[in-house]
């Protein structure tokens, strides 16, 4: 089994999760489950940025020690993936000893392998406390971070250890321009590499006296940068630098959203090469959820709570939602009328109707048990060619056009129901065409569990089930989708899928 091993960014412990880290994880969890329907032997990792001075603030104003508040943010965000049904096989946090243990060693290594990229400057810049960062010219709008206008910029003086970033930066051109490492999508990769062609400047890997942090190795007056310290996480959490990491590593996806694209672009690639690990084999760079064009984010005070998202129309709504309206690759906008309608016409009209629809006249004209017809019908072949689209997509991480083509797949049987139409085949004794129409109908339901059990894996399982097939056989199903092994099943009506909303 091929290994794949894919993570997503570790989120500030400041504030509760939002759409924004939502769209990230569903959309990383929407890849794993995918691959893993192809046979990977997946390992997701999620997990914590622990280490940032926000949280020192946070657990002051909120009058706890910064353990007690790390611990009480970790079990939030933890609380929201789970509702949100995400399957990561790991969960990291900062504070945890591994990662400690990781990050001091990554340290070490690069002292050993090349001495002269760790030295001591001094460094005079604007800090954003947004960030955890240093901002350059170009990411200053009007004396302000780009990614944080409420907030200002500190002017900061000290004495730090550098890494020598600049040294890399032909490397790092070529392994992007050859598609060794890989950046996506495009847009972000050529930003990247207009970054890279403007030059790099070393950069200040600690910070002078922070209480809060991992001690630099040899200086315990200097704390590891924070940022250096959250990209470690992805090689700790392989149990790095204890042999056998290297049955996960190196990474085979980091999902992040494009505003870090620097950091894991550059800067972390930079840091492996200079220790001599191999590199991540991609980076791909979501947009931003937008609230009326605006980033969702705590410190621009648009968020729009979690929790309701969730709530309003079920976990496997949203997961939809945000994967097909809102996408993956570039911004995309989110409305609640917008969501309320997509959720009316793809899910509880769409999908869900297609499942009742089906299982009812199979419960009424054959007791429930699916006819063994050797046809292969109009709508048969518009599943295999569904299959294969669908495949395309998301071997690209081309979510939406993953999504696209299953619900595109629903519209065409909810069609074929019309065309078709059972009960007339049924009134007039037509029981061998009624066998085909009925056979066809539970392949195309039995497709499309298995296609949509990535992006609601919920309501896949429960139509899977109602099928008359046993849970944990879905994850396996790939292989059947050629020709889906209905016949003779014993069928049930299921609960309505996306119950049609009451007060909307
Ligand atoms: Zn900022």
């Amino acid at each position: 089994m091929p290994k794949f091993y894919l993570t997503t960014a570790i989120d500030y412990s400041n504030g509760d999760p939002h759409l924004g880290h939502a769209l990230e994880k569903v959309g990383a969890d929407c890849i794993a489950r995918y691959r893993r329907l192809r046979g990977d032997d997946v390992w997701f990792l999620m997990g914590m940025d622990e280490h940032s001075q926000a949280v020192l603030q946070a657990a002051e104003q909120n009058r706890v020690t910064p353990t007690a508040w790390v611990d009480r943010m970790a079990a939030t965000f933890e609380d929201y993936w789970r509702r949100l049904e995400c399957s990561n096989d790991d969960w990291i946090r900062t504070t945890e000893p591994r990662h400690h243990r990781g990050t001091t060693a990554l340290l070490e290594q690069i002292a050993r392998a090349n001495p002269d990229d760790l030295f001591v400057g001094e460094y005079e810049g604007l800090y954003c406390f947004g960030c955890e960062e240093f901002k350059q010219p170009a990411q200053i709008v009007n004396g302000h971070c780009i990614e944080h206008p409420t907030l200002e910029l500190v002017p900061t003086k000290e004495r730090n250890h550098f890494f020598r970033l600049s040294r890399y930066r032909d490397r790092l051109l070529e392994l992007i321009r050859s598609g060794e490492f890989r950046v996506e999508p495009a847009i972000r990769r050529n930003e990247i590499v207009r970054l890279l062609e403007d030059g790099l400047q070393d950069i200040s890997v600690s910070r002078y006296r922070q209480q809060w942090g991992i001690p630099f190795p040899g200086d315990p007056e200097q704390t590891v940068y924070v940022w250096f310290d959250a990209l470690i996480n992805y090689l700790s959490a392989t149990g790095y630098p204890e042999p056998g990491y290297e049955r996960l590593w190196p990474a085979d996806l980091h999902v992040v959203g494009k505003g870090i694209t620097r950091f894991h672009c550059v800067i972390w690639p930079a840091m492996l090469l200079s220790a001599g690990i191999a590199l991540p084999r991609e980076v791909w760079a979501h947009g931003y959820v937008q609230w009326e064009g605006t980033k969702m984010s705590k410190s621009a005070g648009t968020a729009v709570s979690l929790g309701e998202a969730i709530d309003r129309h079920g976990p496997d709504a949203l997961r939809y939602f945000l994967l097909r309206e809102v996408g993956f690759e570039a911004d995309g906008n989110f409305t609640w009328d917008r969501f309320d309608e997509r959720y009316t016409a793809d899910l509880a009209d769409g999908f869900g109707n297609l499942a009742s629809r089906a299982l009812a006249m199979l419960a009424k004209y054959r007791d429930g048990v699916v006819p063994a017809d050797t046809t292969a019908t109009s709508l048969d072949r518009d599943g295999t060619a569904t299959v294969a689209a669908y495949g395309r997509a998301m071997d690209a991480f081309d979510l939406r056009g993953g999504a696209e083509a299953a619900w595109d797949l629903v519209a065409k049987a909810n069609l074929y129901i019309q065309q078709v139409a059972p009960w007339a085949l049924a009134k007039a004794g037509k029981e061998v065409e009624l066998d085909a129409a009925l056979g066809t109908l539970a392949r195309v339901l039995h497709r499309l569990a298995v296609l949509s059990s990535p992006f609601i894996p919920g309501k896949a399982q429960v139509l899977w089930q109602s099928l008359g097939f046993p849970a944990e056989e879905l994850g396996r199903a790939w292989g059947g989708l050629a020709r889906p092994p209905v016949a003779g099943r014993a069928t049930n009506k299921p609960e309505v899928l996306f119950p049609k909303p009451t007060s909307v």
